[in-house]
């Protein structure tokens, strides 16, 4: 065990124990494990505290993607603009839903799909625009709603790591034709295992998706379309409910951790996340550049802090997604930054003087 994991999500339970466990055992009663009550309150929950008129829970963040797809009609033939610097599930599930990926690069400020690069890749096929609001902060999204709307493009949000982040007064997810989430136990709300939700304004993609996560069933053993098996738990779904009443709590904690990292490392030879300044950041990851990173990272490893890196290597660079077509020096600003990037310990519990022993070791190193 490090003396500062890059995590603590035990911690966090201490605080929500009890209510976590009287969630179990109300599920346990009612004896429903399968689209219930839970699941059914979660959704009305998420989707209010997301300013969108419907949500609908799926098994993970990454199916939500692919089913966001598929209800909007996307799939063999078409193709999908997004990133190469946010992990691998969101291309997996553009190529889940059967369509293929168009990478394109990030903006070197915000490290989010850079609007000025999208026209360019916008070819006869192209159907939607996939924006990630990585490590917490939204995209730009008015530029790139400006060119899908121009263009008679979908946008679809992956938001799996951005649960609460606003842009321009209003929250991610509610942005585009429909926002992704994942409640993969680490990010800003997490269950207790796998699961997504899709949300959105347009009741005919959430009513598709409905039927797509069911086995395209409409009423019991009549299948209209067919679906897969993408459902969200009750049981995740009954612990969820207890976590989404802190998640403002806790994203407020994770920012006030990153104001002090910022002011502890704002002089030092690293760089510290710029905040864009067009929304509220809710610092899912805190994520700093060193020129010096590998360096950095095995010094840090020694005084008993844990980094990570998300993530070393872009996605089009992935033995797996060699395919894609695109190879070294497509990317630039993707592939130099994957060998700066280095993701601090930020979580809510981590507590402040930790936070000043972390920069005070980076200072010194
Ligand atoms: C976590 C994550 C996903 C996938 O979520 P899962 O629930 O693990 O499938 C997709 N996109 C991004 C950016 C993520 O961080």
């Amino acid at each position: 065990m490090p003396v500062i994991p890059f995590n603590d999500l035990a911690v966090q339970y201490q605080g929500i124990a009890g209510e976590v466990q009287a969630a179990l055992e109300r599920v346990f009663q009612q004896a429903r494990f399968i689209l219930g009550e839970e699941v059914a309150a979660l959704e009305a929950d998420f989707a209010s505290y997301v300013g969108v008129s419907n949500a609908v829970g799926v098994a993970s963040g990454t199916e939500a993607l692919q089913l966001a797809l598929m209800a909007c009609g996307i799939g063999p033939g078409d193709e999908v603009i997004t990133v190469p610097n946010a992990g691998v599930p969101t291309v997996a599930a553009i190529v889940a839903a059967g369509a293929r990926p168009i990478l394109v690069d990030i903006h070197p400020v915000s490290y989010n799909l850079d609007p000025s690069l999208v026209e360019a890749a916008i070819a006869p096929r192209t159907r939607a625009i996939l924006p990630v609001h990585l490590y917490g902060q939204a995209a730009d999204m008015d530029p790139i709603l400006e060119i899908a709307h121009r263009r008679g493009l979908r946008v679809i949000e992956d938001a799996c790591q951005a649960h609460g982040a606003e842009y321009q007064g209003k929250k991610v997810g509610s942005l585009g034709d429909a926002g992704c989430f994942s409640f993969y136990p680490t990010k800003n709300l997490g269950g207790y295992g796998d699961g997504g939700m899709v949300v959105t304004n347009d009741a005919r993609i959430a009513e598709k998706v409905r039927l797509l996560r069911n086995y395209g069933q409409k009423d019991r053993y009549y299948h209209v379309v067919e679906g897969i098996n993408s459902r969200l738990d009750e049981l995740q779904a009954a612990m969820l409910r207890v976590k989404l009443k802190r998640l403002d709590h806790w994203n407020e904690e994770r920012r006030s951790l990153a104001r002090s990292y910022d002011r502890l490392l704002g002089d030092s030879p690293v760089i510290v996340p710029s905040d864009m300044g067009y929304g509220t950041h809710v610092y899912h990851l805190y994520v700093i550049r060193s020129g010096d990173r590998d360096r950095l990272q095995a010094a840090l490893k020694k005084e008993g802090v844990e980094t990570l890196i998300h993530y070393p290597i872009p996605v089009h660079l992935q033995e797996a997604y060699r395919h894609l077509g695109f190879g070294e020096g497509s990317f630039p600003v993707s592939e130099k930054y994957a060998h700066e990037i280095l993701s601090l310990p930020l979580y809510p519990g981590l507590r402040p003087e930790q936070v000043e022993e972390i920069a005070g070791l980076i200072r010194r190193l």
